[in-house]
């Protein structure tokens, strides 16, 4: 589904001349319902892998295909692709001017040009299915942050990605909160939905990922089964990462 060959990322640097290399040669395969948990410490380049998938950030070098398409290509249109890739960040970005079920049927009627009726159809049922009926016709103001996170969710479903790029979405939650916002992720890697995901939850990402990477100084230094990278890491670095969160 997502082919990650040899990328290169780099930032211009603030104190001195030159670049700051970000993401250095990094290759992954991502095959659908995958479930692949980006952990590494901060800076290690996590969130700009993710924005460079959604084409949110040019690489500098390397390629990145998805279904079959190089869409590192500067000629692909980035709308093209995010029509097939969903997206939640670390702070919901929720439309404010927006009821809950409005942010959840714009994309589909704008983007994807599903029929009104069709789009609050689907985005009710969804709402619902995580617990989120009472809440349709309220602002996102009026909700918790972890149901903000959770419409968050269920609005970058509405378009029914084939890739669901999840940034630390439950960093900016209470405590209390995050575990509402992991059950949905976990009912989505249950179901198969195909997903590359930043995550500080170590639990989590033993539970749900089929696949760890660490990042560290923007080279994958190990990358297995969940199992191994965070039972029985074979890198120095992997384990005193683990050593320091754990
Ligand atoms: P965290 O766990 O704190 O979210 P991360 O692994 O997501 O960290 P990134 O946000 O990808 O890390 O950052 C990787 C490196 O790139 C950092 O050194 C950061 O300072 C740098 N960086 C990120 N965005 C930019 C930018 N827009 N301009 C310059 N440097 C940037
Ligand atoms: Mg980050």
């Amino acid at each position: 589904l997502l082919d990650v060959r040899n990328v290169r990322k780099t930032y211009p640097r603030h104190d001195e001349p030159g670049r700051r290399v970000v993401l250095d040669d990094l290759s992954l395969t991502v095959s659908p319902g995958d479930v692949v948990c980006l952990i590494g410490s901060s800076g290690s380049g996590k969130s700009t892998l993710l924005r460079c998938l959604d084409l949110l950030e040019p690489i500098d070098d390397g390629v990145i295909e998805f279904q079959g398409r190089e869409i590192s290509d500067p000629l692909v249109d980035p709308r093209d692709v995010r029509r097939d890739v969903g997206m939640v960040f670390q702070a919901y970005n929720l439309f404010p001017h927006l009821s809950v079920l409005d942010n959840c049927t714009l994309a589909p009627r704008r983007v994807h040009g599903v029929p009104a009726s069709a789009a609050r159809d689907k985005a009710r049922e969804l709402l619902h299915r995580f617990g989120l009926s009472e809440h349709v016709d309220k602002h996102p103001d009026r909700l918790s942050g972890g149901q903000q996170q959770r419409v968050a969710l269920v609005r970058a479903l509405c378009t029914d990605p084939a890739l669901l790029l999840l940034d630390e979405i439950t960093a900016a939650l209470d405590p209390e909160l995050v575990g509402e916002v992991l059950d949905i992720v976990r009912s989505l890697a249950e179901a198969g939905t195909t997903m590359v995901l930043a995550t500080h939850e170590m639990s989590f990402a033993r539970e749900v990922a089929s696949h760890v990477c660490f990042l560290d100084g923007g080279r994958i230094v190990e990358e297995g089964p969940p199992a191994q990278v965070l039972g029985a890491p074979e890198q120095t670095r992997t384990r005193e990462f683990l050593r320091r969160v754990l």
